[in-house]
């Protein structure tokens, strides 16, 4: 046997169950498809050059506390997202500076938040349902929208802020994706802000890579898996062209959206089954923007298609600003498309000129098939209950952790558990 525990995928999850299984004495290989590791985690240089840019997750919460904790262990700074300085509003028609909508239509928008802030709360204090008894988690972010008569400028506030929550068609993901980001602080979208306090410097893929040499696992590049085989005594493990690895036990630490292009024999039950087929509906799009006119802090939200929310945390050379901005990856625009970007831009920012920009396709990736957990209303059980079943093999990613599902810290919890369920195997 090459190792006793084999560990394939090298993200956040794979890099921790590795550091926790190496601390119990274990040996260790984790084995990775790519030719890096980090996985969603994806630092590098905007347009190939400097500076180096989060492409894939990039924030933390002041409540992250295993992630603040690996940053301290590895000499990582966490860096303060800067405030908001100026902010505007597009409610779908016009862009605003004195408010998300029309003084006129406050009333009813200011009925929705409300009614959003309520229903947040609830589901933070355990309940599933609102105050009617009509369900919170079970229903599409579309059905909530429509029982609430959301007037179109109350929409696309809250349709810019589920581009960086729900984050997928809301026909299919679940209202309570939206719901549990508002009551991260005060119940309301906006406040979703205020959780985003922290990045990482030099970045989230420098972090993978010292957690991952330092608790002292082999680490091999390029071994994309394609069968996992669970025996009495062992784990056999193949990659795409046929190498063979053996081991005791085995954390797979894959996106759940992978998990359905895997052979497993022997290791799924029907219900992991139906949920790796289905899958989750994370979808969005991340784009980095450098843009002249605009100050640094600049936050915009809204637009109801393509790009809509926007914001601007660094300055950079020339007097440009790098603005992150999200959408969701569906037909209205594409983020390859010059036109669109530029349209989006010039919706969003027209005071600023574009001078370049740059993302990963997240979907499009053969190795993520979208971005964070969303979970989707109906038909796919992403409970950490539902993948906790280990018995030589155990799963660990953020979207199906025990707690911070959909962020880093989640892959953090995901990981540590996985590597105790294998950890005394023989
Ligand atoms: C655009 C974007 C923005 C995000 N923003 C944030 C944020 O601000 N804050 C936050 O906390 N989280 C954010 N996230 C989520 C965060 O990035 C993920 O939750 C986290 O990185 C997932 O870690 P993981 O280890 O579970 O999975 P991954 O990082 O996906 O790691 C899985 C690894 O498995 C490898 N792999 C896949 N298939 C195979 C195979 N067949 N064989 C071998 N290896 C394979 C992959 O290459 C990858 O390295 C964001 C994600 C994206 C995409």
């Amino acid at each position: 046997m090459q190792c006793e525990i084999l560990i394939i995928g090298a993200g956040l999850a794979g890099a921790h169950a590795a550091e926790c299984l190496a601390k119990a004495g274990r040996s260790v290989l984790v084995v990775e498809a790519r030719d890096r590791v980090g996985g969603r985690g994806f630092t590098r240089g905007f347009a190939q050059q400097a500076p180096v840019l989060e492409f894939g997750g990039s924030w933390i919460t002041p409540w992250h506390e295993r992630m603040k904790d690996a940053c301290r262990r590895h000499g990582i700074d966490l860096q303060p997202t800067i405030p908001v300085t100026t902010r505007e509003w597009h409610d779908g028609s016009f862009l605003r500076s004195d408010g998300p909508v029309a003084p006129a239509e406050r009333v009813e928008y200011d009925r929705v938040i409300a009614a959003i802030v309520d229903d947040a709360r609830r589901l933070k204090q355990g309940f599933d349902q609102d105050r009617t008894g009509a369900p919170l988690l079970t229903i599409t972010l579309d059905e909530y929208l429509a029982r609430h008569r959301v007037c179109r400028s109350a929409e696309a506030q809250i349709m810019a802020w589920w581009t960086i929550s729900g984050s997928g068609d809301p026909a299919t993901v679940s209202a309570g994706e939206f719901l549990a980001s508002c009551g991260y602080i005060d119940g309301t979208p906006e406040g979703m802000m205020q959780a985003l306090t922290h990045t990482l410097s030099p970045g989230v893929s420098t972090l993978v890579d010292r957690m991952i040499s330092s608790s002292g696992a082999r680490l091999q590049l390029g071994f994309p898996v394609a069968r996992i085989e669970q025996g009495l005594d062992r784990v056999r493990v193949m990659s795409r062209d046929g190498r063979v690895l053996e081991a005791r036990g085995a954390v797979v630490a894959l996106p759940a959206n992978v998990l359905r292009d895997i052979d497993f024999v022997n290791v799924l039950t029907p219900t992991q089954q139906t949920s790796a087929m289905r899958g989750h509906d994370g979808r969005a799009v991340k784009l980095w923007l450098r843009l002249k006119g605009i100050a640094p802090g600049h936050l915009v939200t809204g637009g109801l298609t393509g790009l809509q929310w926007l914001f601007a945390p660094y300055a950079s050379e020339n007097d440009t600003v790098l603005a992150v901005g999200f959408g969701l990856d569906d037909s209205s625009w594409h983020p390859d498309r010059h036109a669109d970007v530029a349209e989006a831009v010039a919706r969003l920012v027209p005071q600023a000129d574009l001078i370049g920009w740059d993302w990963h396709d997240w979907c499009g990736d053969p190795f993520a098939r979208g971005t964070w957990l969303s979970a989707p209303a109906q038909g796919a059980d992403l409970s950490a209950a539902n993948w906790s079943d280990a018995t030589r093999i155990a799963f660990a990613t953020s979207d199906f952790a025990p707690d911070a599902a959909g962020w880093f810290e989640g892959a953090m919890s995901s990981g540590a558990a996985a590597a105790e369920a294998v950890a005394t195997l023989r």
